[in-house]
């Protein structure tokens, strides 16, 4: 007698709910197929490093094929996903149907711009590889173009760089990029006045970052301030235009670079699916983190919207990891004809890198700030890179960087260049279904702080 077929799981995103799903599955009485539009998982809690020039993005991104070798029962597709056929079970993707008897969707989240005008087309997003290789390459150039351009106030627009929202990543790059140009920019650019060159970083609330106690929000502002950082709380930006970023009091900053980190949604690919979303995009899931009305379709990560203690989980890596995993368990109850368990997130703590020698963190009771958070911000984040490659060539990235004052990584790639004479955005990401409709929406308010910090 044959063995009866095993259940085939196809799990859509190779982020951290998919790929941990995946890695849960591998070694079960189902078939799983991992499915992603990029052939690589990206660590993006290190991607605004790619940004500020500080690692290359091969260093952060590890091919899923070479993940999953070893794993029996775990494949890999690539393939873009376009819709999914709930009645049908069925996953459409880019030349491609994919049956499936279980689904697990952790297509993660997108940049929310509140819709404020000029945001979506004018200000980078750093959400994806393409985002963050595209900003490096942007950056590189303004200093090129300033040490050409005759007119200060030409010069003082090109080096002025204006980071939106003050939550960890806003935080984070605001430092990197900060020490990028205060070390090996200026000294690349010896003819360009110090004085000219400006990092500010906006917030609509209080103080920053959001969430973390007070002694910790004292501690990361004063040190970017030391870092020559300007950091304006309760600064609204009301409109972003090619030239400049108009904050709600009136004023104006005139820049070429707006990167926005104020704040993220889910995926708006789940709505047009049919899967049932609230107002930040997510998807509304049950506790167990199945789909209402379809027991069979699991939502994890930034996509899923779970609340716990009256609040919707953060949307960062832990929170996608345990949830991956959860949802793979949930199915193999299932398999086994058990019940799925409610999912319930262990928070270890949040962590937010300044600077060199520079951290905070806070974990269980513990606060620390400075050089000691600093160790064990870079040591979690060494450990949770994936693969020995990947783990040495940022800790040789990050040991040269702190020994010699130096980033090896300063190539516009011609790839992403774009012409000096168009506003940036008309080239690098006009805007994308729903946007149009955000620039045109109703009055900005500020946003949430972008992706929350954690410790991994
Ligand atoms: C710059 C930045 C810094 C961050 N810093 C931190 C931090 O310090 N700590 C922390 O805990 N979290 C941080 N986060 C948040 C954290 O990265 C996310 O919470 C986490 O990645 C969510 O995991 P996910 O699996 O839901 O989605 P992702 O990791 O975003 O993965 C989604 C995957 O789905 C794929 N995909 C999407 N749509 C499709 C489609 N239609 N077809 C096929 N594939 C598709 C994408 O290619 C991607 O691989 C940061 C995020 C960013 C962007």
């Amino acid at each position: 007698m044959s063995a009866p077929p095993r259940p085939r799981v196809v799990i859509v995103g190779a982020g951290f709910g998919g790929l941990w799903a995946a890695r849960a599955l591998a070694q079960t009485p189902v078939d799983a197929l991992l499915v992603d539009r990029n052939n690589y998982h990206a660590f993006l809690p290190l991607l605004y490093q790619v940004a500020a020039a500080e690692l290359e993005p091969e260093d952060i991104a590890y091919p899923v094929r070479s993940i999953l070798r070893t794993l029996r029962h775990a494949r890999f597709a690539l393939a873009d996903v376009e819709a999914i056929d709930l009645a049908g079970r069925v996953v459409k993707a880019t030349e491609r149907s994919i049956p499936y008897d279980f689904l697990i969707l952790a297509t993660g989240s997108v940049s929310h711009f509140f819709g404020v005008p000029g945001a979506a087309r004018y200000a980078f997003p750093l959400k994806t590889m393409e985002q963050g290789i595209g900003l490096r390459n942007h950056i590189l150039g303004c200093f090129e173009r300033a040490a050409h351009e005759p007119s200060a106030e030409g010069r003082r627009r090109a080096v002025t760089f204006a980071i939106v929202g003050g939550g960890p990543t806003g935080v984070e790059f605001a430092g990197a990029l900060a020490e990028l140009i205060r070390g090996p920019l200026l000294r690349d650019f010896p003819g360009l006045d110090t004085r000219e060159v400006c990092v500010v970083l906006l917030e609509a609330r209080e103080s920053i970052p959001p969430g973390l106690p007070e002694s910790l929000r004292a501690y990361t502002e004063g040190r970017l301030r030391r870092m020559g950082v300007e950091v304006r709380v309760r600064a609204v930006v009301a409109e972003v235009t090619p030239h400049a970023v108009h904050l709600r009091d009136g004023t104006v900053i005139p820049t070429e670079t707006v990167v926005w980190t104020a704040g993220v949604r889910g995926d708006p690919s789940a709505r047009a699916w049919g899967l049932p979303t609230v107002a930040d995009g997510r998807v509304k899931v049950l506790p167990t983190l199945q789909v209402p009305n379809h027991p069979e379709v699991y939502v994890v990560g930034d996509l899923a919207s779970v609340e716990e203690g009256g609040r919707a989980l953060p949307m960062v890596a832990p929170v996608a990891i345990q949830q991956g995993v959860a949802a793979a368990r949930n199915i193999l109850r299932q398999v086994r004809g058990a019940d799925p368990q409610p999912f319930r997130y262990r928070d270890r703590g949040t962590m937010v890198a300044i600077g060199r020698n520079a951290a905070v963190a806070c974990l269980g009771r513990r606060r620390f700030s400075g050089f000691p958070a600093w160790i064990v911000w870079l040591s979690v984040h060494i450990f949770k890179l994936i693969g020995f490659r990947n783990r040495l060539l940022v800790m040789i990235n990050w040991a040269w960087d702190y020994l010699f004052y130096e980033r090896a990584v300063r190539l516009i790639l011609p790839l992403q260049a774009r012409p000096s004479s168009q506003p940036a955005a008309e080239v690098r990401h006009p805007p994308g279904p729903g946007q149009a409709a955000e620039e045109s929406g109703g009055a900005p308010k500020p946003g949430p702080d972008g992706p929350k910090p954690s410790a991994l």
